[in-house]
């Protein structure tokens, strides 16, 4: 490696990356497909990694338990929408795109457990009837 600055080999790689565009981009491809799952793996790894990392900075906005019982293991409580929607907000953006929307808009988002999230969710007739009177609960949209 003729660069031993760090900055150096960023530089020449990236001119080199614009001068051969075609050959990079057809070596990517080809090692984006022979390493397939990992890069999977890596990519959910990102993925859990930052839905961790937004849902630990919305909890330090509204606090870490629920807001009807005051339940607290962070494992069991879900980021509810106050003013519902919240199944049509994740089908379009996302798990991610909702805790990215909540920790910049906070005042329109509470922490429920997942109880009380379900219930008002089916008070609010969100979802359908329970699965356990026959029929399976379903999304109304
Ligand atoms: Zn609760």
């Amino acid at each position: 490696m003729p660069h031993k600055l760090k900055e150096d080999r960023i530089a020449y790689w990236r001119e080199y990356r614009s001068r051969n565009r075609d050959k990079c981009n057809a070596w990517e491809r080809k090692r984006y497909a022979k390493n397939l799952q990992e890069v999977r793996v890596c990519r959910a790894g990102y993925a859990r990694a930052s839905r961790r990392k937004f849902k630990e900075a919305l909890f330090a906005l509204l606090g870490a338990e629920c807001a009807v019982c005051g339940f607290n293991d962070r494992r069991a409580l879900q980021v509810d929408h106050l003013n519902g929607g919240g199944k049509k907000h994740y089908i379009k953006s996302g798990s991610l795109g909702v805790l990215r929307h909540a920790v910049k808009n906070p005042s329109e988002y509470q922490i429920l457990c997942a109880n009380h999230n379900w219930i008002k969710m089916r008070e609010k007739g969100e979802v359908g009837p329970c699965q356990h009177s026959g029929n399976r609960a379903k999304v109304i949209s």
